[in-house]
């Protein structure tokens, strides 16, 4: 299929100082959890992006020198020369498909305590390290021969990441991340010297890294600032106003604008709080203020919203990063007029939680993030069939979706049994949850290509017992069958069930299925700590009750740390009127009332409410795949009987969809045997 004319503009070429880009679709700097750890994959992984039609690809940040460092997270290293080859591996593999590799510099100064190289930290003032942990750690604040020194590690980091093969280089203020960003920033700088006090002393350090930047490699390299245009705090952060006065005075010095939101969780605002585009408001005027491009970030993943922003002058090149992670191929589909094949990204920041983990980044929609190296993984194409044979998923949610999709791919005869009358599963069902209507693409997506596989067949109101799937007479079968909420309150607090005198008790499934407390007032005991309790929460309140939260960890949704949306989350329910009590379990339940205890004493107290929602782990429903291993002497023709997903052990969506793809992969591969079933990376010996 040949590229709709109207989404030409985001093909057209954009200079960008000394270097141009084919095109307009650049993927931001992104952080993804493998970093100087696994070097290799991340080469890949990138070099996949660029094979998919980005313009331009950047790395996460880039640490410039060994006395700022941002342990335990794993980003990237350029502390000296040893560092290049890496480098020059992932920039090798972008330049091999024809586009433009970025690097983001990035001296985190007062946001990294340096615990693995024990250096004293540096920043504008004395000031304790803001991390996300409480570290006892402080900055040291720097006199004039420390500014001088930064600006020489700058420079020569620059020059090395040149010699890595870097096409663009970035001067990074943005995101709370970085040392430039604190001297910028009323908040963190309280110097009185030149670099202190007015706009012009605070924004010395940017103004003269940049210029040492362009001096050091702007003949063949394009220098970017990166820069954070709002901390979303008024005007006792940074805000528009004073970026827009900032960017007025440097308009031309730099070669391109990355204007960015901050702190990072107000820049990657999940789609349970931010619709696509979300930053428009922030970012508009400014390719006013400066002839240089601007690019900006807004999870874009349609191409009509990409065309209003060069269109009506707010961006010229569309930033992306979770968009590029879900779906890397996302330009190359735009070209080929393919629109219905993106993968949408759904904004759950599964791929946040990664790295915020140490752990490389894995994504809802793309199963392939993460495994590109490792295990081979091309997030748009899988092998050919090895046989004719057949194969039966049984269970459409994202696990049996996925499964059924990818050996739909590889060109396997596969049917798909749903017990129900729509495919989905879970996220069928949670996409009706408040704010979770994004969610939805998941199964969206993989239907889509469903349907234009002739050699997959699809039977809804179908719930299949070991009978029907002995008589069948497929080679394979997946069980897929999903999970469900336990009833008896057994998660991380309560192991065994949690005592129960006749108190009315819900699930989420109750509640997704319709099913409402009879009472006013409903006791909310969340032990999974991830989205499921704050949105039944929201949801009882919407529907009229008064709502009580408790939860055994000291905040609501703790895990949600992960995925940069606790803050929000809390934030909203006591905004909503939700009672919160946290450090408290209810550890047993009677008509009328609950008894709470604290988790640090044990001390109880007695909470009245008239129904309780349990917000615990789940169960497996394994059911069919246990009677068909127990039948294993009725199998016939049947090779192999697996259980994927959810109905294997419940976990994440993220998890779920990668069983599938997996399973796909995997079901036909050679065994193994013990051996670790991807690559890795070792660390090289010296004497
Ligand atoms: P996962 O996250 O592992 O994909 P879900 O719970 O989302 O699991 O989906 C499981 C799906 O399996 C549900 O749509 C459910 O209706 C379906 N299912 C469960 N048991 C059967 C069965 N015996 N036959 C067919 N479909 C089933
Ligand atoms: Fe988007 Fe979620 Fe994938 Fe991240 S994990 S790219 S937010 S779909």
């Amino acid at each position: 299929m040949a590229r709709d004319p109207r989404y030409d503009i985001l093909f057209e070429p954009v200079k960008i100082g000394p270097v141009t880009t084919k095109n307009r679709f650049y993927q931001v700097p992104h952080c993804n959890g493998q970093g100087y750890r696994d070097p290799s994959a991340v080469a890949k992984m990138r070099g996949n992006k660029a094979a998919g039609g980005w313009g331009v690809l950047c790395t996460e940040q880039a640490e410039i020198h060994h006395t700022s460092e941002i342990t335990p997270f794993i980003e990237l290293r350029l502390w000296d020369d040893r560092d290049i080859p890496q480098l020059q591996k992932m920039s090798d593999a972008i330049h091999a498909e024809n586009a433009l590799a970025g690097i983001e510099l990035a001296y985190n100064g007062p946001n990294g305590s340096n615990l693995y190289t024990r250096e004293v930290p540096l920043g504008p003032s004395h000031l304790p390290i803001a991390t996300f942990y409480y570290d006892p750690v402080q900055a040291r604040a720097m006199d004039l021969s420390d500014i001088k020194n930064l600006r020489r590690w700058h420079k020569n980091a620059a020059i090395r990441a040149k010699r890595a093969g870097f096409d663009i280089i970035y001067v990074y203020a943005a995101h709370g991340f970085s040392i430039i960003q604190h001297f910028l920033s009323r908040r963190f700088n309280t110097r009185s010297d030149e670099y202190g006090g007015s706009l012009e002393n605070r924004m010395r350090l940017l103004r003269e890294i940049t210029e040492d930047t362009k001096d050091a490699v702007g003949d063949t390299a394009a220098v970017a600032v990166r820069i954070a245009v709002d901390e979303l705090m008024g005007e006792s952060g940074l805000h528009k106003a004073e970026i827009e006065d900032v960017i007025g005075r440097m308009a031309e010095t730099p070669d391109l604008w990355d204007v960015t939101l901050s702190d990072w969780g107000n820049d990657s605002r999940t789609s349970r709080f931010t619709e696509e585009a979300a930053e428009e408001e922030f970012v508009r005027g400014i390719k006013k203020l400066t002839t240089r491009p601007v690019v900006g970030v807004g999870r874009f993943t349609s191409p009509d919203l990409m065309v209003r922003q060069v269109k009506s002058g707010i961006l010229d090149l569309i930033g992306a990063a979770r968009p590029s992670i879900a779906d890397p191929f996302l330009p190359n589909k735009i070209d080929e007029g393919r629109i219905d094949d993106i993968r949408e990204c759904i904004g759950c920041n599964i791929c946040v939680s990664g790295d915020m983990t140490m752990s490389p980044s894995r994504c809802t929609q793309n199963p392939a993030m993460g495994e590109e190296w490792r295990k081979g993984w091309h997030p748009e194409f899988i092998r050919s069939r090895e046989s004719e044979a057949r194969v039966l998923v049984v269970g459409g949610g994202p696990a049996g979706l996925e499964a059924a999709r990818a050996l739909g791919q590889r060109g396997y005869e596969v049917a798909l049994a749903e017990a129900g009358t729509e495919l989905g599963g879970r996220v069928a069902r949670e996409c009706r949850l408040p704010t979770l209507s994004a969610w939805g693409r998941v199964r969206d997506w993989r239907v889509g290509q469903i349907n234009k596989m002739p050699n997959v067949s699809v039977y809804l109101d179908s719930k299949l017992d070991a009978d029907q799937v002995l008589e069948f007479g497929f080679d394979h079968i997946v069980v897929a069958t999903g999970s469900s909420w336990r009833r008896d309150g057994v998660a991380h607090y309560h192991l065994a069930a949690l005592p129960n005198a006749g108190m009315p008790t819900l699930t989420p499934d109750d509640l997704m299925a319709g099913t409402r407390p009879k009472g006013k007032h409903v006791v909310l005991f969340d032990d999974d700590h991830y989205y499921m309790g704050g949105i039944c929460a929201e949801l009882l309140v919407k529907a009229g009750h008064h709502v009580t939260f408790v939860t055994p960890a000291a905040e609501v949704s703790t895990w949600t740390r992960n995925t940069l949306e606790q803050d929000k989350i809390q934030a909203k329910l006591i905004n909503m009127g939700v009672d919160v009590i946290v450090s408290h379990a209810v550890a047993t339940a009677q008509a009328g009332g609950v008894e709470l205890a604290c988790t640090f004493t044990g001390r109880k107290k007695a909470l009245t409410c008239d129904d309780l929602v349990l917000v615990a782990s789940r169960l497996p429903q394994d059911q069919l795949y246990l009677d068909l291993k127990a039948r294993e002497t009725d199998w016939g023709d049947i090779k192999t009987v697996r259980g994927i997903g959810d109905c294997w052990a419940p976990s994440t969506i993220a998890a779920a969809v990668y069983a599938g793809r997996r399973y796909a992969e995997e079901f036909d591969a050679p065994d193994i045997g013990d051996a670790v079933p991807f690559k890795r990376e070792l660390a090289e010996l010296l004497p």
